[in-house]
């Protein structure tokens, strides 16, 4: 079959390889009808987050089922499913305690406590390097998708590929941001980075009842994206000083919640990139600086940004004099998934109006290219395969 194949940082190409095919009875094979490109995939594009043997990328993907376990009961050839991105087995510690990012079997030649970056990590991810689990993704004609007894959703029939492919990822993770803050109703939330998670964060927080919803972005054409779909208030880091803004719309206390939807790999000053060789860092945690600074006392920060090493300079003092609550991680998809699909199918909220482009798996290259470099007004590309 032919997908997307990691060879190198720098090197996502549309290749032949095996087909997948069933090899524990838990298991389905899933013919590939839609696929989308995430900010995550582009950690692995840049080499920060390593792979040292070719992998088929893609996280986040739906199609119809082929082939079924003998294991299977709950779906059947032809059934139509979306997939949740963290592989989980539904029965472990951490699955039966709604932690499925943290499933301590899917992952059993790299898991452990520590969580550090070389060694021992939690729950599989598809198509996330053999670290996470080295299960080939879903940027493909065909995945094979592990405990399906848990994991895929079966979707509305009248609803397109579309409507509900962000179901699998970015939806729950911006709508995981939000969950943890808890909003009571009124909450300004100021979210960072106006990218594909960005902006489900923003749809995330009208929906649980925020007053004002700010976006944050150095690029005009995110922002004004954000705009047009979700109707936000929004700041450029490049035209004003977002920290003294935010505190300037809320009677100088800053926002009840930030969220950091950018992560270890921002956009970087020469200063930036010093700082960070000498200290022995990968990338920057400047936005959650930025974060710290702009929400108020006892407010909460949500991290759904991915970080990668130590940091050294950490602002703790910071976050403990203002009793910050502070929530990260993978997003437990599993959690909120049913009633996320119910919010979609009850036309609650729209997804696919974030979508910029949509191109043949085999302009995967390109496709990668545009929605790392920016160009061409790209925020979300869906790849067909
Ligand atoms: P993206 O790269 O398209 O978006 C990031 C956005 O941040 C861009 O629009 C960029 O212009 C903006 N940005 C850069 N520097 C900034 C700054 N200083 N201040 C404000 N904004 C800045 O990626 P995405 O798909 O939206 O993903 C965002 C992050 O979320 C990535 O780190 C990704 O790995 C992570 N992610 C995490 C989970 C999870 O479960 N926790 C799931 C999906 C994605
Ligand atoms: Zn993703
Ligand atoms: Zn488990």
């Amino acid at each position: 079959m032919k997908a997307a194949v990691f060879h190198k940082p720098g090197d996502i190409r549309y290749d032949s390889v095996d087909d997948p095919r069933i090899e524990d009875s838990r298991d389905v094979i899933l013919k590939v009808t839609s696929t989308a490109i995430c900010g995550s995939d582009l950690h692995i594009l840049s080499g920060a987050v390593p792979q040292a043997n070719n992998m088929v990328m893609g996280h986040e993907f739906m199609g119809i089922v082929e082939e079924v376990g003998s294991a299977i009961t709950n779906l059947k050839r032809g059934d139509r499913v979306v997939v949740p991105f963290p592989i989980a087995c539904g029965h472990c510690f951490f699955c039966t305690h709604e932690a499925s990012p943290a499933c301590e079997n899917s992952n059993y030649k790299h898991y452990g406590p520590n969580g550090d970056m070389m060694g021992q990590k939690g729950g599989a991810l598809f198509g996330y390097t053999d670290l996470y689990g080295g299960y080939s993704g879903g940027q493909a004609e065909y995945v094979r998708v592990p405990y399906a007894d848990i994991s895929p959703r079966i979707v509305p029939d009248d609803m397109s590929d579309e409507q509900v492919l962000f179901l699998t990822d970015i939806f729950p993770t911006g709508w995981s941001a939000i969950d943890w803050a808890q909003l009571k109703g009124g909450e300004v939330v100021a979210i960072f980075g106006s990218g594909p998670v960005g902006l489900m964060a923003q749809k995330a927080a009208w929906l649980n009842g925020a007053s004002r919803v700010i976006a944050i972005d150095p690029l005009d054409y995110r922002l004004e994206k954000a705009k047009t779909v979700n109707k936000v208030e929004t700041l450029n880091p490049h035209k004003v000083n977002v920290v003294d803004a935010i505190r300037e719309m809320t009677n100088g206390r800053g926002a009840d919640v930030c969220v950091d939807a950018v992560g270890f790999e921002p956009e970087r000053s020469f200063v930036d990139k010093f700082k960070a060789t000498i200290n022995f860092e990968k990338g920057s945690i400047k936005v959650l600086e930025m974060c710290f600074e702009a929400v108020r006392r006892m407010g909460t920060v949500s991290i759904m940004g991915v970080y990668g090493s130590t940091y050294d300079n950490f602002p703790l003092h910071r976050v403990f004099d203002k009793g910050i609550t502070i929530k990260q991680g993978q997003a437990p998809v599993l959690n909120y998934i049913d009633h996320l699909i119910d919010l979609v199918s009850t036309k609650k909220v729209v997804l696919d109006d974030i979508i910029t482009h949509t191109v043949p798996l085999s302009k995967v290259s390109e496709a990668y290219a545009m929605f790392d470099d920016k160009t061409d007004n790209c925020v979300k590309v869906v790849l067909k395969p």
